[in-house]
């Protein structure tokens, strides 16, 4: 038998995964961005090819879509859909956060159970991928109807998951308060005390030090590193940072602690601008104990002001970190960056930029980083915490942060590396597409066709 070349095969793969995924769109663009680099290291590896990774790779192991029935405060019956997509095992249990949010359907919680499987691999962490969630919209939901909702999801997800299995924790919507309402209700289940089956638990019953904040600082350690390498600090810089969830807000709290301004948060509603430096605790004060709107940052706090048309990328500065959502940059958003003088992007969220954007940044010069690699910090923190619940032990702070830097610094080391053997050195997407690639494809190889 002839082997087909690495692009006749991607070629096949890609038909195969257009065929069988239409209607899929984030998914496609999730799979299309990975097969688009990996002509090299098919190259140097036939045996991927023969034993058909790439074929298995793309096809989630099991998908679970389930009812979630729940009733409202005003015992109104409500529907929701729930999901759960173990993609890939071959490096460890499932897993991936859950995110609830109106627009989760197969295609993004596929997307994102793909990106996760890379992600994992570079956090060297012996983790697996998964994704799940809910089109259920946390906001303006009372305590007590997202404790109902969360009790019912639980209802059907604990029989697909478990400490050895399949490990959920958070994303858009989840935190540490459904993180909560989950676990009570696996306990209740199960009637076993297994903490390991989440991360992101709260301090006093399992959880890690530095688990919230891991994303956010992992991307800004991640970009000092591809910025210290071209000889550039985040000291002095002005910053953009997109979203004010916990990814945002933790990636501007690194910012500023390393010396940089970050000037920006958003929400759905619109951005704030705040030349003076963002006020973090304002910001905490807003969004995460109040639940509030990001206008009313600019309401209290004199000197920054609201904006609801564009984006937080009109705004002039040389560092941005997209933290919100994914395709929240478009290309005609990385044209403006790129001529307001930007010299890196690191992105927070899952695939958050467009691909047209991403290739307007290389075109540029401007140091990118795929979130695959630049935001590994927060699942890579939650293996830790994995591991202080196996060993029934807990960290102090200075342990876990600079645990979580290590793994930065290990993730852009790979990535780097894997840049330069692949023929494009400071192409981070073909870096972390192909070094996490090479990880997972060799790990199925071994374990045979399954
Ligand atoms: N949702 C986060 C991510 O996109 C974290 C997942 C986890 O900690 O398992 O990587």
């Amino acid at each position: 038998m002839t082997l087909p070349t690495p692009q006749e095969h991607l070629h096949v793969v890609a038909g195969i995964v257009e065929r069988r995924s239409a209607g899929e769109p984030e998914f496609l663009q999730a799979v299309r961005e990975v097969l688009e680099t990996l002509e090299p290291v098919l190259a140097e590896h036939p045996e991927f090819i023969e034993a058909g990774i790439l074929d298995r790779l793309v096809e989630p192991e099991r998908q679970y879509i389930f009812r979630v029935p729940w009733t409202d405060d005003q015992n109104r019956v409500q529907v929701n859909r729930g999901l759960r997509v173990q993609f890939n095992s071959a490096l460890g249990p499932y897993k991936g956060g859950l995110r609830f949010h109106p627009s989760v359907n197969l295609s993004v919680i596929k997307f994102l159970g793909f990106e996760q499987i890379f992600k994992n691999a570079l956090t060297s962490q012996r983790i697996g991928a998964g994704k799940g969630g809910a089109d259920f919209d946390p906001t303006g939901k009372s305590d007590a109807e997202v404790m109902r909702f969360c009790q019912s999801f639980m209802t059907e997800l604990v029989h697909h998951i478990g400490e050895n299995t399949d490990i959920p924790a958070g994303d858009i919507g989840v935190g540490a308060r459904e993180i909560g309402y989950l676990f009570g209700q696996y306990r209740r289940i199960t009637q076993r005390y297994e903490a390991g089956v989440l991360t992101g638990k709260g301090m006093g019953w399992g959880g890690a030090e530095v688990r919230t904040e891991a994303t956010g600082y992992g991307a800004v350690f991640f970009a000092e590193e591809m910025l210290a390498r071209a000889g550039q600090a985040i000291e002095g810089r002005r910053a953009l940072v997109s979203g004010s969830g916990n990814v945002a807000t933790y990636a501007i709290e690194k910012v500023q602690q390393l010396g940089g301004k970050a000037i920006t948060a958003s929400d759905s509603s619109g951005y704030i601008v705040d030349e003076a430096g963002i006020d973090l605790a304002l910001l905490k004060q807003v969004k995460g104990v109040e639940r509030g709107r990001i206008s009313e940052y600019a309401e209290r706090r004199p000197g920054a002001h609201f904006v609801t048309s564009g984006s937080v990328w009109d705004v002039p500065a040389e560092l941005a970190f997209p933290c919100a959502t994914q395709n929240e940059l478009s290309g005609a958003n990385a044209r403006t960056l790129v001529k307001n003088g930007v010299r890196a992007v690191a992105e927070g969220a899952n695939m958050p930029t467009m691909p047209d954007a991403i290739e307007l940044f290389q075109d540029a010069g401007v140091l990118f980083a795929p979130g695959k690699a630049a935001n590994a910090g927060g699942v890579a923190t939650s293996a830790l915490e994995m591991s202080q619940n196996a060993a029934r032990s807990r960290w102090d702070r200075d342990k876990s942060e600079s645990r979580l830097h290590g793994i930065m610094r290990d993730v852009h080391e790979t990535t780097y590396a894997a840049s330069e053997r692949y023929g494009r050195p400071g192409d981070y997407v073909l870096g972390a597409n192909s070094a996490a690639f090479v990880t997972v494809a060799q790990a199925m190889l071994e374990q045979g066709v399954i």
